[in-house]
């Protein structure tokens, strides 16, 4: 599959288009940012790590029913998957305290969310990704009360598939964020699943082993995302 003109270039990834109108390549760079944007480094052999560990992640979700945009690996940092016409939200579950929730409710990061919660964001940095509802997403016509509906299930069920993944590699998978997309009407799994995007603990010590080492320079960034793809059986080329 040839990898034509770039269409655009994200904060860590580059979108390709290629000779199909329906498949694009996404090129997973080492580039890193945090803070939307405001923190920004390359850390070695990151995009393979991350291209790998999302392609055995979006199989294994294939695989338990989820529609996902995950075609093949092109390379050790390259993937071709569908072409989606992405919605502009992003979907955020949360298993534990962390982060953003810990800030605006002022509640104690690793307490246990039970059911887990469910937030949407904006998609903009400009912005800093505010969080939004249901009702934003309708009137500013960002989805469909159908595309919401789906999004929720959709990112619930995963939930279901990773919190087991990583608790059989002695993890706690903590939140993580999904985006979606629209393909001939169906919506569908997009952009990545790696610890650029979620956090976990281990479970036995809590040591951070996601971006949050990045984030707060803890050091060791990529050998904890590779630890992590160790212990649920990703291989790395
Ligand atoms: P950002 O846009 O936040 O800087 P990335 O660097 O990860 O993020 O860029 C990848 C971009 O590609 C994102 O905007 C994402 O929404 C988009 N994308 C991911 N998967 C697909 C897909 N299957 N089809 C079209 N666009 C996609
Ligand atoms: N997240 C992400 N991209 C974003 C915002 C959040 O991948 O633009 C992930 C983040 O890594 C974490 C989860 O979504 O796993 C929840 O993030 P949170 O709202 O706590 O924001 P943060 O404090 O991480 O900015």
């Amino acid at each position: 599959m040839n990898k034509n003109t770039l269409l655009y270039a994200g904060k860590a990834k580059s979108v390709y288009t290629t000779d199909d109108d329906a498949l694009l390549v996404l090129e997973f760079r080492d580039d890193t940012s945090a803070f939307d944007g405001k923190k920004k480094e390359a850390l070695a052999r990151k995009g393979r790590v991350n291209n790998q560990f999302n392609a055995f992640i979006m199989e294994k979700l294939a695989d338990a029913g989820i529609p996902t945009h995950f075609v093949k690996l092109l390379s050790p940092h390259e993937a071709l998957v569908k072409n989606l016409k992405m919605l502009p939200v992003e979907c955020v579950v949360r298993n534990r305290a962390a982060g953003s929730l810990v800030r605006r409710l002022g509640v104690e990061e690793g307490l246990a969310l039970n059911p887990p919660v469910f937030e949407f964001f904006l998609k903009n940095d400009a912005l800093s990704d505010p969080m939004i509802n249901d009702a934003h997403i309708i009137s500013f016509g960002w989805a469909t009360e159908e595309q919401i509906a789906g999004m929720k299930a959709l990112t619930l069920a995963v939930n279901d598939v990773l919190t087991k993944l990583f608790d059989d590699g002695e993890m706690i998978l903590v939140d993580y964020k999904l985006e979606f997309g629209v393909i001939d009407g169906q919506l569908v799994l997009g952009d990545e699943f790696s610890p650029d995007g979620c956090r976990l603990w281990d479970k036995k010590t809590l040591e951070k082993l996601d971006k949050d080492r990045f984030r707060q320079d803890l050091g060791n960034v990529i050998e904890a995302y590779e630890e992590v793809g160790r212990r649920i059986g990703v291989t790395f080329n």
